[in-house]
């Protein structure tokens, strides 16, 4: 016998609805490229929303259509971020850290037909346009009096296009498996590869994210997502605070430690989402000028992991340390680590223990780890095996691909090897391809250079694998030192206190900056291709 509820279609328009009718005084405040700050409720957003969804029609964007954007968050990224599927085309958010031949690959495999730009992003357009043949015009983020002088042929001022319409427009009451969004891998492993997400997953992602032992979400909050709308959707926050009626602080272009902060005091952020090396830089500042951090209630963590060392910091703040672990492909939640009731009332070590892991899943999502030949290993917290994932917001395969590692039952491979234990936290030791493979045993790269991190004069860590002739690889550490360098052996030593005898680093190189991508992690094949020819002194 089948149910007798309704079918109404899972649409991210009805987000948009929702924070109209019931939280239409609610503010989102944005730091505007142009400069100052800009303030409007969710009320104002919808009817601007909805005059977006005209414009596009008018400049004949049509089903399924790929809108691109090259844009920080901000209040029209916004609006885009909901016009666009709304009226049945897919916002493709485009990240403007990547190369040039990295952004052109990715506005040509999606044949993006227009792009919407902020003014900063302007001479990258320029330096392209040449070289992207689907794109038919530019759309510039910006109102009439601060239009550039520009190359580019076919350009129009946004706030233009929406002065030039009325906001009488109904939401398509689209089919809810309709393409939404679509979001390119930074290549870290390889080309750059789509994601196509949907309404659907992108709703279900959204109630799953919000709940309590995820972000958390509720209008009680004060939202500051760091985390790029141009990276996985801002981790979906855009979604999930028109969700709850939360207030929302876009802060633009300048996300460092310092401008953070100040946002934080003056808007009273209680919820925060960045990368570990956004949360260092804020972290000194805070630590340096011995302020306060407001209303700051906890920080979602993600991307890579934490050191221990940041989470402590956090805590002696008084801040929550929420990690979360996830990836483009997966919209990108998997795990959150957050304690459990009986944990509560463990000593701040034994917590740290915990919260050092990259969590469990929130309901929806599956994870398993698996050996080489996919066959499931024990969830007992020490054997390492291949994390796969799946669920309604995991991905069913790359936009215009055949390759994606997808399994019959759906499984997706992750890349990444990690623990499970018997409660459900789940560790990643390493992503496959960075892992050292020492006497044919694993050691954990992250979990070194997590131990390397602690150290009082380390700012940075990594840990590559290096050519071996008896071991095949051994560890190198190499260490971006703050202040005056520590001695190799005073940090072989320390870390000595923290991991086995065995994965102890053979040698440590000291740099003065460490290789980062697009999205702010290790660039690991760098190094690596650096380091290629470096004799260890043990070999
Ligand atoms: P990109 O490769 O474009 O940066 P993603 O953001 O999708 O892509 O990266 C996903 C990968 O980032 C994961 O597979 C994992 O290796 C790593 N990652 C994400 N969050 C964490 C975390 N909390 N701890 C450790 N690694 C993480």
């Amino acid at each position: 016998m089948m149910g007798l509820m309704q079918q109404r279609p899972l649409l991210i328009s009805s987000l948009l609805e929702h924070a109209e009718l019931n939280h239409g005084e609610v503010e989102i405040v944005s730091c505007p490229v142009e400069g100052g700050t800009h303030r409007y409720t969710y009320a104002d957003c919808a009817r601007r929303t909805r005059k977006l969804a005209k414009a596009l029609e008018r400049l004949g964007v049509w089903d399924g259509d790929r809108v691109g954007t090259l844009a920080w968050n901000t209040w029209r990224h916004f609006e885009l971020f909901y016009a666009v599927p709304g009226m049945g085309a897919v916002c493709h958010t485009i990240n403007p850290r990547l190369f040039d031949d990295q952004i052109a690959y990715i506005v040509n495999h999606a044949e993006d037909r227009f792009l919407f730009v902020d003014l900063t992003f302007v001479d990258l357009v320029e330096r392209l346009i040449d070289r992207l043949p689907s794109v038919e015009a530019v759309v510039i983020l910006t109102d009439a009096a601060h239009m550039p002088e520009t190359s580019l042929p076919r350009v129009a001022c946004y706030e233009e296009l929406l002065a030039a319409e009325d906001d009488d427009y109904a939401w398509r009451p689209l089919d809810e498996n309709t393409a939404s969004s679509l979001c390119y891998t930074s290549g870290t492993t390889g080309e750059p590869k789509g994601v196509l997400y949907a309404h659907r997953s992108t709703i279900l992602h959204t109630l799953a994210a919000s709940l309590p032992d995820v972000h958390a979400f509720s209008s009680h909050d004060c939202i500051l997502p760091v985390a790029p709308m141009f990276h996985a959707n801002s981790w979906g926050i855009p979604y999930c605070a028109a969700a709850v009626g939360a207030k929302l602080v876009l802060p633009g272009r300048d996300v460092s430690g310092p401008r953070i902060h100040e946002l934080m005091l003056q808007e009273g952020v209680t919820h925060s989402a960045a990368v570990p090396t956004i949360w260092l830089d804020f972290l000194n500042h805070v630590e340096s000028t011995g302020d306060d951090t407001g209303k700051l209630d906890r920080v979602c963590v993600g991307g890579t992991a934490p050191p221990r060392s940041m989470i402590e910091r956090f805590h002696r703040l008084g801040v929550q340390v929420r990690q979360g672990w996830g990836m483009t492909e997966m919209s990108p939640m998997g795990t959150f680590g957050t304690l459990k009731r009986d944990m509560l009332d463990w000593p701040e070590a034994r917590k740290l223990d915990v919260l050092v892991k990259q969590g469990r899943p929130a309901f929806g999502v599956q994870i398993r780890i698996v050996d080489d030949n996919g066959r499931e290993l024990p969830r007992d917290g020490r054997t390492y095996g291949l994390l796969q994932s799946r669920g309604p917001w995991v991905t069913s395969g790359y936009f215009k691909r055949d390759d994606t590692p997808i399994d019959e039952d759906g499984w997706f491979s992750t890349g990444d090897v990690a623990t499970i234990d018997p409660r459900g936290f789940m560790q990643i030791t390493d992503r496959a391809k960075d892992v050292i493979k020492s006497g044919g045993e694993w050691i954990s790269s992250i979990e070194l250079e997590n131990a390397a991190m602690g150290h009082p004069q380390v700012a940075e860590a990594a840990v590559i694998g290096v050519a071996h002739p008896k071991w095949d690889e051994r560890p190198l550490l190499v260490v971006v030192a703050k202040g005056k360098p520590p001695g190799k052996q005073d940090l072989i030593d320390y870390l000595a206190g923290h991991v086995a005898k065995w994965w102890l680093p053979d040698d440590v190189q000291f740099v003065d900056e460490l290789p980062h991508t697009a999205t702010g992690k290790v660039q690991k094949t760098a190094l690596r291709e650096r380091f290629k020819d470096y004799a260890l002194p043990t070999a």
